[in-house]
């Protein structure tokens, strides 16, 4: 009963133990995958943050480029000498620049570029000097009669008037089909005295008879070619002339002029090479900003519409249903509105496009009003980024999107990888370690069994001996022996129950030493002769008596070994005690000690009950006993074999076994001989 509780004691601590190991390895484990989960989670998070950062960065840093670009751009330097040269500075800002028109005003707010005919107030003048002369020529149709007229007119002091009746003679002459006249009339009037004029009415008279001179010529390109070629040349650099020095010209009569040139350039093919398809192209553009500039002006006649609005910044101009955005600068000379049309945006953000065209983003750009400006209209996903776009443009905002909606899963992909691997790594380590962790208890479980019943065993076999010397010490004490002879038999048992009992002992102290790895072992060169010899004598008295052959054979000349002698001793008496104690009445035993390849074998051989090849596997761990009944009555814990096995690994040595059941065994330990 008593051993019953021991085993249940046992088993239910063996449970706390699985339990627990149970617990190491399910927590940390669980914890892992809790600590993994959060930590991908955590990598998402902290990549879509760094991307956002990066981005925010980038987007900063183009906000910057831009500011820089436009602080440059609204450095108007020419601003002051404005009044003068405006044309110079359509051409630096809308040609040259980034700006698609711009409006002129001086210090007092009016407006001094774009000037329109009308401002100058030039129909008016000639319609009065010139009313009898119109009305022959238009109302009546008399022509030769206007043309009479207008030749008195010619004789006038006013260049302004002298040119205007020139042109309207030459008008009248090439309507009576006299066209050598009426082209001589216009050379006149386009080259005649007056070639320069201060006053605008007299240069746009001068622009008005060179091209009517132009279209004369034209109409017989032919026969005047020459004299065509060379006043489309004329005209064509007066015009360019008057948009980069002077702009004596209103800007309406210049677009006029302008466009004209174009036509005519266009229809003759004599003029292609005085007219190159660049400057042609340029002076299209210009013309067309020149007609902007006119359509603004417009809406903003002086500055007071503008001076509410805060400087160098753009702002959506109320100007017609076309969506502008204005620039109003001021200086002490005079202001500007300057203005970028919706559709040339794309290049004065060009900090942005080039920073974001062609990766795996696509941005977008609105301006104050929420309107799309530039990027792609309209992005499939949300924005993960927004930035203002700088302070020439207050409350424009670029937003940034990802190509890929699945761009922060990709890119946290990698490193949530690695976090997996990382993760089931760990736990495979963890089990692994629990499996070693648990085989350990489990063994260790074992070898307290094995102990406890070792205790037992122990018990048993030192009791055993200890109480038949009791009853022959005992027998001897009370002299209840008949004759001497009788007093030394029990003497000589007692002796050999001593001997027994002495090594039994021994062993157990081997054990213990060997369990608590305290066995120290003192090598010494011995000779393997000698080993055999202290082994015969140790157990010479027990094998002489009964029916027992025990032969000795040691070769000559053996080489030495490094060896403990008792020890060595020791591990034969054990196999030669097997021997002896695993033999039926007809024991013959065998000693051999013999050289093989630089080794030296002890061999112990017997005509016992032998052992199975799987009960070989196992006589040399610790308490093993082969469930015979012989190994059961026989003296013996299943100690002895473990303990040799200890003693020949000591020397480098090993051990074989030889045995069939029924057909003896031969255990042979062999020891390298010492160099
Ligand atoms: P024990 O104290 O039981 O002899 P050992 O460790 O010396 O323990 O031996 C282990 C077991 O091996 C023995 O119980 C026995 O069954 C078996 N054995 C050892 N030597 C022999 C042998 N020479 N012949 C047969 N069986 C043997």
């Amino acid at each position: 009963m008593k051993g019953g509780h021991k085993v249940n004691a046992g088993y239910s601590q063996l449970r706390w133990v699985v339990l627990l190991l149970a617990v190491a390895v399910i927590l940390p484990t669980v914890c892992l995958l809790w600590f993994m989960s959060q930590a991908v989670k955590n990598e998402r998070l902290a990549v879509r943050q760094k991307l956002i950062d990066i981005y925010q960065e980038k987007l900063f840093r183009a906000g910057q480029k831009t500011d820089e670009t436009w602080s440059q751009n609204c450095k108007f330097q020419e601003v002051e000498r404005a009044g003068s040269q405006p044309g110079k500075m359509l051409i630096s800002l809308v040609c040259d620049g980034p700006y698609d028109g711009l409006i002129i005003y001086d210090a007092a707010g009016e407006r001094i570029y774009p000037i329109f005919a009308a401002d100058i107030g030039e129909q008016f003048d000639l319609a009065e000097e010139f009313a009898q002369a119109w009305g022959l020529e238009f109302a009546e149709q008399d022509l030769a009669a206007a043309v009479r007229v207008y030749q008195q007119k010619a004789q006038s002091y006013s260049d302004y008037v002298r040119i205007a009746a020139l042109i309207g003679k030459s008008r009248c002459l090439a309507k009576l089909g006299r066209m050598d006249e009426a082209i001589a009339t216009c050379r006149q009037a386009a080259y005649g005295d007056v070639q320069n004029s201060d006053d605008r009415l007299t240069t746009g008279l001068l622009f008005d008879a060179q091209l009517l001179l132009l279209e004369f010529l034209e109409q017989d390109a032919g026969k005047y070619q020459t004299l065509f070629r060379e006043t489309f040349v004329k005209l064509l650099s007066a015009i360019n002339a008057d948009f980069e020095d002077d702009s004596v010209l209103a800007c309406d009569r210049r677009i006029f002029l302008v466009k004209k040139i174009l036509q005519i350039s266009k229809r003759d093919r004599l003029v292609e090479n005085y007219f190159s398809p660049g400057d042609r192209i340029r002076l299209g553009k210009l013309v067309a900003a020149e007609e902007r500039c006119l359509d603004i002006a417009e809406y903003f006649p002086t500055t007071a519409g503008l001076e509410s609005q805060q400087a160098d910044v753009f702002r959506p101009l109320a100007a017609g249903v076309e969506v502008v955005y204005g620039l109003y600068h001021k200086t002490d000379e005079g202001s500007l509105l300057v203005w970028l049309c919706k559709e040339n945006i794309i290049p004065a953000l060009s900090d942005y496009e080039s920073n974001f065209r062609d990766s795996d983003l696509i941005y977008r750009i609105l301006d104050d009003s929420g309107r799309f400006v530039a990027g792609v209209a309209k992005p499939e996903s949300e924005p993960f980024v927004t930035a203002l776009v700088g302070r020439h443009f207050p409350g424009w905002k670029v937003q940034l999107y990802f190509k890929d909606g699945q761009a922060f899963e990709k890119a946290a992909s990698r490193q949530i990888v690695l976090y997996t691997w990382t993760g089931v790594l760990v736990i495979v380590l963890i089990l692994v370690a629990g499996g070693f962790a648990g085989r350990a208890v489990g063994k260790q479980a074992k070898l307290n069994r094995l102990k406890n019943s070792f205790i037992a065993t122990v018990s048993h076999e030192l009791k055993t001996p200890l109480s038949s010397m009791r009853v022959l010490v005992d027998t001897l004490l009370e002299g209840g022996f008949n004759q001497q002879q009788q007093a030394t038999e029990y003497l000589q048992l007692i002796s050999k129950e001593n001997e027994r009992l002495s090594r039994l002992i021994d062993n157990f102290l081997t054990f213990s030493r060997m369990e608590r790895n305290k066995q120290a072992f003192d090598m010494v060169r011995a000779s393997p002769a000698e080993i055999a010899a202290d082994t015969v004598k140790a157990v010479q008295t027990k094998f002489n008596k009964g029916r027992c052959k025990f032969d000795v054979s040691i070769d000559e000349n053996l080489p030495q070994i490094l060896a403990d002698k008792d020890a060595m001793v020791t591990a034969l008496v054990n196999l030669l005690d097997n021997a002896y104690k695993y033999s039926y009445d007809e024991k013959q035993i065998e000693l051999r000690v013999f050289a093989e390849d630089d080794s030296v074998c002890f061999s112990v051989k017997d005509n016992g009950i032998g052992m199975s090849s799987r009960a070989i596997k196992k006589i040399f761990s610790r308490f093993y006993q082969v469930d015979s009944s012989l190994s059961r009555s026989g003296d013996g814990c299943g100690l002895g074999l473990s303990i040799v096995k200890f003693i020949v690994d000591a020397h480098k040595g090993r051990i074989s076994v030889e045995s069939k059941p029924g057909k003896g065994s031969e255990l042979t330990v062999k020891v390298p001989a010492a160099i």
